[in-house]
């Protein structure tokens, strides 16, 4: 069944508006395919484009950006728990003029730093794990551990834990941010992992999903929709916390030039993770794209029409 000229005008303009956002002729086929999908056996009507302006288009007329710059610290670039040791054989030190790029070169409405920020004797501390303050399951006491092993511990908390080596301990040099780390002067700085016996690899909140940190609140209050992050580790706290931004409704993408990871099979998950999201994986070009309101990744219109269309059809 064919448009109605009027129905055609509406498809047509938010085509037109559409892929202005995405400003790529070869992604125009993509947003006429989303279109199909989002309207299904509805009809282009006003409703429809109200629908479209609040869900899709206005996020990106109130566009406040938060780049954040998770752990870069010493014992992840070149201490005790240097992420070049890792499998996927990266090198933070390649990161570091792709991040100061980010941070020196273009414009964000908030900028904020994480930091590991470990008590001496935390409970992902493969050093400490047999402490008398904490136990481990019966399955972990009786055998040999070696760093990077899985336990499960059942006091004083019940949590499952990957050891590592004594990192990021409060105050050291560890826990300090790399010293050619371009520093912003109104940056804010969020702390994490201080809880002696709850690791937390998300700058949101704890492993348990239990005690939130400040990040969101500070988000929030700074009117932030969206979130461009980078760091290390790539698999680990940059994953857990662009994951959580995520959950929490912000438009959320990754730096891969300015991100670092241990593990290629974890980082293999972390994409597939990011895939499914929305959270899009971008490079230097296409963060200074956003940061300048030039264009913004497909992942990004992708998830919102998609939630334009539950609106619409109600839930699948
Ligand atoms: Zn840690």
């Amino acid at each position: 069944m064919g448009l109605s000229p009027t129905e055609k005008r509406i498809r047509e303009n938010l085509k037109e508006n559409l892929s202005k956002l995405v400003n790529e002729v070869d992604l125009v086929a993509e947003i006429d395919d989303l279109l199909e999908t989002f309207i299904g056996d509805k009809k282009w009507d006003e409703h429809v484009v109200e629908l479209m302006e609040k869900v899709v288009l206005k996020p990106f007329k109130n566009l406040r950006i938060a780049l954040l710059v998770v752990d870069f610290q010493n014992d992840f670039v070149s201490g005790s728990l240097s992420i070049k040791e890792g499998d996927a054989e990266e090198d933070p030190i390649e990161a570091l003029p792709h991040v100061n790029n980010l941070l020196q070169n273009m414009t964000w409405n908030m900028i904020v730093y994480t930091q590991d920020w470990h008590p001496s004797n935390h409970i992902s501390f493969f050093e400490h794990s047999r402490n008398p303050d904490r136990e481990l399951a019966p399955e972990d006491k009786s055998r040999k551990l070696r760093p990077f092993d899985i336990v499960r511990f059942i006091k004083p908390v019940s949590t499952v834990q990957v050891l590592y080596p004594s990192h990021c301990i409060q105050g050291g040099w560890g826990s300090q941010l790399h010293s050619e780390l371009h520093r912003i002067e109104s940056a804010q700085y969020i702390k994490k992992g201080n809880d002696v016996y709850v690791d937390a690899y998300s700058a949101f909140s704890d492993n348990c999903g239990i005690k939130q940190s400040e990040l969101e609140i500070l988000l929030r209050k700074n009117d932030i929709n969206a979130v461009i992050g980078c760091g290390l580790a790539y698999d680990i706290c940059v994953m857990h916390t662009l994951k959580d931004a995520s959950k929490r409704g912000f438009l959320t993408s990754i730096v891969r030039t300015g991100s670092k990871g241990l593990s290629s099979l974890k980082m293999d998950e972390a994409n597939e993770m990011f895939q499914k999201r929305g959270v899009a994986i971008i490079d230097d070009e296409m963060a200074r794209n956003i940061s300048t309101r030039q264009a913004y990744p497909i992942e990004w219109i992708r998830l919102l029409i998609h939630q334009a269309q539950i609106e619409l059809h109600g839930k699948k």
